[in-house]
């Protein structure tokens, strides 16, 4: 698959953010790549590993998610802060591996191929031996115990097989709250582009890129920084984007309800102008897209309730998230 065609289908499950599924197309693309172009005698791959910026909620567990469905390779996630709060990091990143080859159904082959999402790399920092915790590893432990793998070397899982990581993308991601303030202030002054330039788009890509240095603050050593090449930006949601996430996805949850309401013979219809009141109250809450299926099952559970004792019902109407759902049959009155 072409970038552009992993691009079209992202955007089949993922709602706007288009520069970082275009850097993520790129990156993968040019990742198994690498893969074929690599022979036996000069197996050496210089890997690019991701970082994903951006607020939770905003979709980058979904990128990664959908990024191994579309390549039809094995994906599992893990999360950098559970990694500190284990005495044993190694036995931990090996359970990871292990659950690798368990999507693989076993093939070490094809989980050799396949994506490991690690969330949460920006907290890290004074994490482990601090706060009184006397178990635990430190941030840095977790770094390096990381870096191994990252950097590709044979793992041997329960002491019974091997695993090479060599060709497994590893996607870190993180909110890195403060970052832009970091950028500017770390912003190269005598590049920047002024309006007139002929090239202003790639100048000012180059600036606000971030560098290695920048991850500092968030507590990431210069090696493990430095293993992270390609850092892709997922912007706060919108309102726009909140009622888009509701609607417009193969699955989104406006379709995942009509479906189940549909099986008992039911019309769910909901007024554009609920998804608004949604998005509003979402916005609110800040954990981005996080919070709408919270949001869209309390309003829905009258009807879940009530809909599989009353065949009469033919149809759920929602005008206003202030409203009760109207029943439209001969319902009785509740
Ligand atoms: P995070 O950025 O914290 O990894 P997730 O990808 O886990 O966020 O998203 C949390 C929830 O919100 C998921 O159910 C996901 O489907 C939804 N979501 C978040 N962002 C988007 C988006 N851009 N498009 C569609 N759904 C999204």
């Amino acid at each position: 698959m072409t970038p552009s065609q992993i691009v079209s289908y992202l955007d089949l499950h993922v709602v706007g953010q288009e520069e970082a599924k275009r850097q993520l197309a790129v990156a993968v693309y040019t990742h198994y790549r690498k893969i074929e172009l690599a022979t036996p005698d000069k197996t050496e791959i210089v890997k690019s590993n991701v970082l994903l910026i951006g607020p939770t909620g905003t979709g980058k567990t979904l990128l990664c998610e959908t990024l191994s469905r579309v390549l039809q390779v094995p994906f599992v996630m893990a999360n950098a802060t559970s990694l500190a709060q284990s005495e044993y990091v190694n036995q931990e990143i090996e359970a990871i591996l292990q659950r690798l080859i368990d999507k693989a159904e076993g093939d070490v082959g094809q989980a050799q191929r396949g994506i490991v999402f690690i969330d949460e790399i920006d907290k890290l920092k004074d994490l482990g031996s601090q706060h009184g915790q006397a178990r635990g590893t430190s941030g840095e432990g977790v770094q390096h115990a990381l870096l191994k793998i990252m950097e590709g070397a044979p793992v041997s899982i329960k002491g019974e097989r091997y695993i090479d990581t060599t060709q497994v993308l590893f996607i870190c991601g993180g909110a890195f709250v403060g970052i832009d303030e970091i950028l500017a202030k770390t912003r190269n002054f005598g590049f920047i582009a002024t309006s007139e330039d002929d090239n202003p788009k790639l100048l000012d890509r180059l600036n606000a890129r971030v560098k290695p240095t920048d991850l500092f603050e968030y507590g990431l050593i210069q090696e493990f920084a430095g293993r992270l090449p390609i850092v892709a930006h997922l912007k706060p949601l919108s309102r726009e984007m909140m009622v888009r996430i509701m609607t417009e996805p193969e699955n989104s949850i406006y379709r995942q309800y009509r479906q189940i309401l549909q099986r008992d013979g039911v019309e769910l219809t909901i007024d554009p102008l609920v998804f608004g009141q949604i998005a509003d109250l979402a916005m609110e809450y800040r954990v981005g897209a996080r919070s709408l299926r919270g949001i869209f099952e309390e309003m829905l559970t009258p009807a879940m309730y009530l809909v599989p004792d009353h065949p009469e019902v033919r149809q759920v109407r929602i005008d206003s998230l202030f409203e009760n759902p109207r029943f439209i049959g001969s319902r009785p009155a509740a």
